[in-house]
């Protein structure tokens, strides 16, 4: 609902679009309108946007009731009434209309113009495990086809009439004068039709479908996921979504949601897995088993001699993600590995010594009793870490509140902080 007094301007584009005069017949507008939106079907090589503004402007001019407000208001108010452009409809809808099916025989690309249907889109939860082997899934779903038995009419007949109240629009506009210069423009569904445009009588209907012109139906796809996929990548079924009469039916489309993996992460084609090591381990040798995510038993072992450091990292050619497409191509699998270290009190003194012998020596034993008298003595203690900072944030935050309850002392001292 609206009301404005639009400008008196911008109500002859239209008429020139189509090369017509402001007084132009309903036949010369027919005629003129026919011959440009043949020459720029965009089927025939022609300029969509011309193409869409020749629909748009004989969509408004053929329609004595849109045509008299465009001649007294201009396009604006058109727009505005019917929210979102007088010309809302497609194009090639007014072209059909206007022609009747396939304009150009059985040479058009596109046969029949129809609406485009709207795409479903599920996502499809995958291991680890089914990206590394890929797999197969099924999944039911059941959707709308077009009714067998009347083919999507409806009707038994095959007729369905026009409905009268809005001529087969779907919609009804209301015009009213609220003020000198004012008008209100108001569109609303169809009450007869329901916004179809269209009517089947009651004893015409389908048994089948009940004149609904669709049923549902259980339908299995076959989902194959495979080797490599990612997290987000979609699989597409084309045309398999809902049908609807008049309409290209839209695609299912399953979104992968790669579940997390208890062990394993994936980076691209690589996969990390952690391990820890005792400190024995780290510093005389490992040797432990992975399992793989086909399942495989991978022996992994340090070198002769080799030590490994906290926070190291350690790979194996090809046993990462088989690439996509290329599966027998495969990352790097990288071990992480964290060193547990035995808790204090663990060795002796003695044992101690001994270790000492072994290895390399203490660096502070290089500081002489000089030194030493120069040195004041401290004492460690055990932190939590974690725990101090939580208390550390928890200051701050009561320094912080304090400071905001005294809004009035000067800002600049919480730089200071
Ligand atoms: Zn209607
Ligand atoms: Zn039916």
């Amino acid at each position: 609902m609206f009301g404005r007094a639009p400008k008196k301007s911008d109500n002859t584009r239209y008429y020139e679009t189509l090369g017509v005069s402001k007084g132009a017949s309903q036949d010369e507008l027919k005629k003129a309108y026919r011959k440009a939106a043949i020459k720029n079907h965009p089927d025939k090589g022609g300029d969509p946007e011309k193409f869409k503004e020749l629909a748009q402007a004989y969509e408004v001019l053929s329609d004595p009731e849109k045509r008299e407000i465009y001649d007294q208001y201009g396009e604006d108010a058109l727009k505005e009434g019917m929210g979102g452009g007088g010309g809302s409809h497609n194009p090639f809808d007014i072209f059909e209309s206007f022609f009747g099916g396939g304009a150009f025989g059985g040479g058009s690309s596109r046969g029949r113009r129809q609406r485009q249907g709207d795409d479903v889109v599920h996502n499809l939860k995958v291991s680890l495990e089914d990206l590394y082997n890929g797999t197969s899934k099924k999944l039911s779903l059941s959707k709308n086809v077009l009714c067998a038995k009347c083919k999507g009419k409806g009707s038994n007949s095959g007729a369905s009439a026009r409905c009268h109240s809005c001529q087969g629009t779907g919609t009804k506009i209301s015009i009213r004068q609220i003020g000198p210069g004012m008008i209100q423009q108001m569109q609303q569904v169809c009450s007869e039709c329901r916004g179809s445009g269209e009517v089947i009588s009651e004893k015409d209907k389908c048994t089948h479908c009940k004149g609904n012109k669709v049923t549902q139906e259980k339908k299995v796809l076959e989902v194959h996921v495979e080797k490599g996929m990612r997290h987000g990548q979609k699989i597409t079924f084309q045309g398999e979504a809902d049908e609807a009469p008049d309409t290209v039916t839209g695609d299912i489309v399953f979104v992968l949601q790669l579940k997390e993996h208890p062990k394993f992460k994936r980076k691209f084609d690589d996969l990390y897995v952690e391990h820890t090591l005792s400190l024995t381990e780290a510093l005389c040798g490992f040797r432990f088993t992975l399992t793989h995510l086909d399942g495989r038993q991978l022996l992994i072992k340090s070198n002769p001699g080799e030590v490994i450091k906290p926070g190291q990292y350690k790979a194996i050619n090809d046993e990462g993600m088989p690439h996509h497409q290329k599966p027998f191509m495969k990352g790097q699998l990288y071990i992480h590995f964290n060193v547990d270290f035995p808790d204090s009190g663990v060795l002796s003194l003695d044992q101690c010594r001994t270790l000492e012998m072994i290895l390399p020596p203490r660096q502070g034993n290089r500081l002489s009793g000089m030194e030493l008298d120069d040195c004041e003595e401290t004492t460690l203690h055990d932190v939590n870490m974690e725990e101090e900072t939580r208390r550390r944030q928890q200051q701050k935050q009561e320094a912080y509140d304090e400071d905001d309850e005294a809004s009035a002392a000067p800002r600049v001292q919480c730089a200071q902080q």
